[in-house]
Formats: structure tokens, C-alpha cells, sequence
């Protein structure tokens, strides 16, 4: 009987769908490109608001890391930017009113980052880095950031940066600071998932819009810094060389990833892994001076989004999402215990935990 209603639904449904429409909708063109190009600019801004989010939450963990990250150190001054070349077709256009015309406009600057105490705000424009001009041609965009490059991986220091802002010259003297050197890197997927690759950790839009507080966000970013520093991937090269590694998301075994990941490819980490990395991840966060309390919550939101990841199982690549807040709330209070004594902030590497 269910299915006999489920058919008649299903025809109504179809028949529904075939029969023409009774309204003409006529649109002005003009109007249309207006309003697309309106849209546009509010997704854009939307990008670089997540990108914003992003930034200012990653910064202090890859900065705070840098005492375990010996291996791979990038320098930085604490700022990014953009320029409308950075984007093709209409979407110029759009980066051309929110960039300043194909100016390098810094978008984002580290609170206390050496940037923000040499001055650099947000809209200002970099006109050159050590006499390197951006310039107008795709050629000199390329010299510039190559010499950007140089200086991340501290091969040049900053010998001059010359601003523009509004119609002011400015010239400034950065002293760069060590982080670790793994950039964050935003996804436009929809997916909730975050990962690393051995060289960057990759978090998506959906991830950002399921972890609402940035706590839960600082939980999820110093987990995959996490798998980078403890070479989670270098010992397991099969996963690399997969390239894409389905990481948290996956955590919610039990529930069928397969149309949300099918273009994630790649297996995840073991649950040896992943009770390291979360357990690393709350030592970053505590050097970052982060709150700890309240951070095991990201995984009874993920429980009740996902019941299917909430019971055990050892067949599964994640563990439960009711051992990972319990092994947090452990760690939590390993560290805070050690707080109190006086003793090392360090995690027990090597030894039973
Ligand atoms: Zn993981």
C-alpha cells in the first residue's frame, strides 16, 4: 500500500512537472546582468568573509605550533591580499570594485601580527616589495609574488614595502615572524570536511559553516596541523599519493558518504591517527592561549548531525565521535593538570597516554 502511494506521488509529481506553464515571466536583460553582477559582488564578499574567518582563527595555532614544527617554517608578516587579476571573466569585473581597479589590496591583517604593529590595514594597497613593483602586466604580478615567495621562505628579508592608501605614500619597515608553514587553505565545497595534504590543510565551507564557534573552527584546524607535523602522511603514502584525504567528515561512519564525497577520493586516516591528531591539536591550541573548555563540544554537535558516528567500531577509519569528547576531555585535563604543577606543556609523544 505504501508503495502504491509512493507511485501515484511519484506520477503526480511527473505530471505535475510536464504540464506547461500558465505565467510568462518577462525579464529586462539589462536588469538581469545588473542584478547578476550585484550577486556576484555579495559572493564574493561572502568568499573573502569566509577567508577572513579563516585567517584570524589559523593564524595564532600556526604561530603558537612553530616550537613543534621544526621541519617546515614559513616567515610571515601577518597579512593577505588579493587583486582583481587574481580572477577571470565577469568575476573581474567584480574583484575590480572591491579591489581597487588590479591594485594589490591587502584583505586581511593579523591582530598583533608584525604587519598590524608596522601599521598595514585592511584596503591598503602594496605597490611594491623591495623595489618589486605589482605593476599592470601578468609578468610583473609574477616577479612580485615570486619575491613574496623568497621572503615567506626567508631567503630575502623586507628590506621596503611601499603602501598606498587612498592618495598617501607609505613606506614601511615589517619584521617577519616565524609560523608554521602549512597555509590554510579555504574549499568552496558545501561538504563538511577538512584536510590535509603533508603541505597544506584544507578546510571547506561547509566545515566552517557546521563548526559556528571558533573554538570548534581552532579544534578542526590544529587537528589537521596535527596529521602534517606528526607525518601521518609520509607514513601512509598511500593516502598521499591518493592526494585528497576525506578526514573529519569521514568521522561520521555509519552515514553513506558516498554522493557527498565522490569527488573527495582518497581514504582516511587510521584511528590511531586521528586520536593523535586530536590529541596534538589541544597542545596547539593551549600554546595558541586558546580556550580548551567547551572545544570536545565539536564532536557531540558532529554526534547529533551524524548518529550514525556516535556507537564504535574498529573496522571504521574515524573513532566514535563518543571516544573522541571523552579522549578530549582526557586531554584537556592532562594539560590543565600540568598547568597547575608547574610542569612542561608538552604532549606525551612516545609515551602511553
Ligand atoms: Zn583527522
Amino acid at each position: 500500500m505504501l508503495r502504491l502511494s509512493f507511485l501515484i506521488i511519484v506520477s503526480i509529481a511527473i505530471t505535475a512537472c510536464a504540464a506547461p506553464s500558465k505565467v510568462k515571466v518577462n525579464y529586462d536583460p539589462t536588469e538581469v546582468s545588473a542584478e547578476a553582477a550585484l550577486q556576484r559582488e555579495l559572493a564574493l564578499k561572502k568568499i573573502l568573509s569566509y577567508k577572513k574567518r579563516l585567517n584570524t582563527v589559523s593564524y595564532p595555532i600556526l604561530k603558537a605550533a612553530t616550537k613543534f614544527c621544526t621541519a617546515k617554517r614559513s616567515y610571515s608578516m601577518g597579512a593577505r591580499g588579493s587583486s582583481s587579476s587574481d580572477y577571470k571573466d565577469a568575476w573581474r569585473t567584480t574583484a575590480n570594485k572591491i579591489f581597487s581597479g588590479d591594485e594589490y589590496t591587502v584583505t586581511w591583517v593579523a591582530e598583533k601580527g608584525p604587519a598590524a604593529k608596522s601599521g598595514l590595514a585592511v584596503n591598503d594597497r602594496i605597490l611594491s616589495i623591495n623595489d618589486v613593483e605589482f605593476g599592470t602586466s601578468n609578468q610583473q604580478h609574477k616577479k612580485f609574488y615570486a619575491e613574496a615567495s623568497r621572503i615567506a621562505k626567508n631567503t630575502a628579508p623586507i628590506k621596503s614595502l611601499l603602501v598606498k592608501r587612498g592618495d598617501q605614500l607609505l613606506e614601511m619597515d615589517i619584521r617577519l615572524e616565524t609560523i608554521c608553514g602549512y597555509p590554510v587553505v579555504l574549499r568552496e565545497s558545501d561538504a563538511v570536511n577538512a584536510y590535509a595534504d603533508g603541505k597544506r590543510i584544507i578546510i571547506t565551507k561547509g566545515m566552517m559553516r557546521f563548526a559556528q564557534q571558533d573554538q570548534e573552527l581552532a579544534l578542526v584546524v590544529a587537528h589537521e596541523l596535527g596529521h602534517n607535523l606528526m607525518g601521518h602522511l609520509d607514513k601512509k603514502k598511500t593516502n598521499h599519493m591518493l592526494g585528497t584525504i576525506i578526514d573529519l567528515a569521514a568521522a561520521a561512519n555509519g552515514v553513506s558518504t558516498r554522493g557527498t564525497f565522490a569527488n573527495m577520493g582518497a581514504r582516511a586516516f587510521s584511528q590511531d591517527f586521528e586520536a593523535e591528531a586530536d590529541y596534538v591539536a589541544l597542545y596547539y591550541m593551549n600554546a595558541a592561549g586558546l580556550p580548551l573548555e567547551g572545544s570536545a563540544n565539536f564532536w557531540r554537535q558532529m554526534a547529533a548531525e551524524h548518529p550514525g558516528s556516535i556507537g564504535t567500531s574498529h573496522s571504521a577509519s574515524h573513532p566514535a565521535t563518543s571516544e573522541r569528547f571523552l579522549a578530549i576531555s582526557n586531554t584537556i585535563a592532562e594539560i590543565n593538570h600540568k598547568i597547575s604543577a608547574g610542569l612542561p606543556v608538552e604532549p606525551n609523544l612516545g609515551k602511553s597516554k
